[in-house]
């Protein structure tokens, strides 16, 4: 399977879940404090509403928590192996973690929730919004 039309490079790559060209988010600078969570209302080459509804993106919430668990269930497996902390110094250590992540799961978090129900279709060239 080509890589370009799997959801996972949408995801990974800040594209529109549509047309895979497009920007979802405004900035591809995940740690652009400033910018890091403004979204564009629409794809500006396929046209895709990323405003669906309002609070379209609060399913978004739970996509993130089960980053975040999958996050921490990693990190103690590693910590247990190499480090074998105890729960406080753990904890600190994990909390860091999601602060420093903190950008990365919650763009990830809402490109993973809009991927689940927009699948890609691949658009000519000619169909494209050339103006853009
Ligand atoms: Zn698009």
């Amino acid at each position: 399977m080509d890589y370009l039309k799997t959801k996972l490079y949408s995801v990974l790559n800040n594209k529109c879940p549509r047309c895979h060209k497009g920007s979802f988010f405004q900035t591809d600078k995940s740690y652009n404090l400033k910018s890091f969570s403004v979204m564009n209302d629409c794809c500006e080459l396929c046209s895709e509403d990323f405003r669906k509804e309002p609070g379209y993106y609060f399913g978004a919430a739970y996509v993130s928590y089960a980053l975040t668990v999958a996050l921490g269930i990693g990190l103690y497996a590693l910590q247990a192996v190499f480090l074998d902390l105890d729960t406080i110094p753990f904890l600190i250590m994990f909390s860091l973690l999601l602060l420093i992540l903190l950008p990365l799961l919650y763009r990830y978090a809402r490109l993973i929730w809009i991927n689940l129900f927009v699948n890609y279709q691949e658009f000519p060239p000619e169909e494209m919004n050339a103006d853009l």
